[in-house]
């Protein structure tokens, strides 16, 4: 039976030295419990807690930490589901830069610059895959050390050629980039370099059992910075292979298996559908074949559909926001703090044109409907809060809009706001410009 924190916590030092990266002893025996750190972390394990958490205390799959800040986690899933609980670290999306590209330095550039804004987050490319392509090994080490200098993020150094893709580890010292591909063949002449130059192993063989065999290779020397690359031909392999793996390491503790996955998208729509893959069934690492912004684009909101923790609603921040330089006669809106409601009702209002204050109180992320039956967004409340805010000193008139899905709230909004006029707004955000056109103006 697995062991709570409490339990763990008795076996640990309890000196709270925060050499494990946690403040307290506590807080890291609750990590081991989750299955989200490795006792091998904690410098002062005694060998009766190595002995009794053993591997017990290994999350089922391993945490690989890359770049040279160790900026950017991949692995430590603990479900098969995301409403099991949460997916831990999202799909990393690299973007493959050509060693004898010519335009390479305008790619490594645009790689470095690009940025997404979706639901108030900013996104960016998260790592750069830098592929020999057929040039020497000191091209492409060369390449390597530029991606690394005008990127600034952590790197994939691809090619098949052992010898060269030592050379560029050893040229990015201290990276902490990700080596591939590592065969069998390979794996004695790359594993050296990357205990040596502080960086992980992306295995590969032609099948699941050589890869389980070849990662049992790297386990017994003590190295665990592996990422694996399934392999499969096609979106429904890959699918299939995900599956497996993902099942082998947390329903089976099958520890070979229990180490990110890496894939590399062909060009073309079957590696776009690939990606796609990755990103809903379990791919820890996506490289793209080049920069694409539309790609990009589409990769990134899907990555943020599935891995936005379906327990914790994305909120924004309570206040009351101008839209378009609100005059003394604007009118404020009402929603509450639910991300996507904000975005969605922000936007609409930029798009008919129009000026405002849009009021959003706290409901706990809530959706307008939700918060309401939950008590959290009633004319009282709202009232109160927009009291509160000062916004009324602003204003010459005074009308605030409720959505239409609570327009019951729109008499208690009138006593508690004496001197306003109440509206009762449309129910979904896309009628916004029309009753702004109709009503407001
Ligand atoms: S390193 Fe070990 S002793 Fe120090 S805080 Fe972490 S668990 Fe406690």
């Amino acid at each position: 039976m697995a062991m709570t924190g409490l339990q763990i916590h008795k076996l640990l030092p309890k000196t709270n030295c925060k050499e494990c990266g946690s403040n307290t002893c506590l807080a890291f025996a609750m990590k081991l419990a989750q299955k989200k750190a490795d006792l091998s972390e904690c410098p002062y394990a005694s060998d009766e807690a190595k002995q009794v958490l053993g591997a017990a205390s290994q999350p089922p799959i391993r945490g690989v930490a890359l770049g040279r800040d160790k900026q950017l986690t991949l692995g430590e899933e603990t479900v098969l589901y995301r409403h099991e609980k949460t997916f831990v670290h999202p799909t990393a999306l690299a973007v493959n830069v050509d060693a004898d590209d010519p335009g390479a330095d305008d790619a490594l550039a645009r790689i470095r610059d690009y940025l997404l804004e979706r639901v108030g987050e900013e996104i960016d490319i998260d790592m750069v895959c830098v592929s020999q392509a057929g040039q020497s090994a000191a091209d492409f080490a060369a390449l390597a050390r530029k991606a690394d200098q005008t990127a600034a993020k952590p790197l994939v150094l691809r090619g098949d050629d052992a010898d060269s893709l030592a050379q560029a580890a050893a040229a990015v010292s201290g990276a902490g980039a990700v080596l591939s591909p590592v065969t069998a063949e390979s794996l004695d002449t790359l594993l050296p370099a990357a205990k040596e130059h502080g960086h992980a192993l992306a295995l590969t063989a032609e099948d699941l059992d050589s890869l389980a065999r070849l990662a049992e290779s790297a386990r017994a020397q003590e190295f665990h910075n592996l990422l694996l690359e399934l392999p499969a031909h096609g979106p429904a392999e890959r699918f299939q292979a995900n599956t497996i793996a993902r099942r082998a390491a947390l329903k089976a503790e099958y520890k070979p298996l229990g180490y990110p996955l890496i894939a590399f998208a062909h060009d073309g729509p079957q590696g776009e559908v690939g990606a796609m893959t990755e990103i809903t069934k379990y791919g820890s690492l996506c490289v793209l074949p080049r920069f694409d912004e539309a790609m990009l684009a589409v990769l990134m909101t899907l990555r943020l559909n599935i891995y936005t923790d379906p327990q914790k609603p994305i909120q924004v921040e309570p206040g009351v926001y101008p839209i378009a330089e609100p005059g003394p006669d604007a009118p404020v809106f009402v929603t509450t703090n639910f991300s996507l409601t904000y975005f969605l009702v922000s936007g609409e209002i930029e798009n008919a044109g129009g000026s405002a204050w849009l009021a959003v109180p706290e409901c706990e992320g809530m959706s307008v409907l939700t918060a309401w039956a939950a008590g959290k967004f009633s004319g009282q409340m709202v009232g109160e809060f927009i009291k509160k805010s000062g916004v009324e000193d602003k204003l010459e008139t005074r009308r605030v809009i409720v959505p239409g899905h609570v327009a019951v709230i729109s008499g208690e909004l009138e006593e508690a706001l004496p001197g306003w006029e109440v509206l009762v707004g449309p129910q979904e955000a896309a009628d916004l410009e029309s009753f702004m056109t109709s009503r407001l103006s």
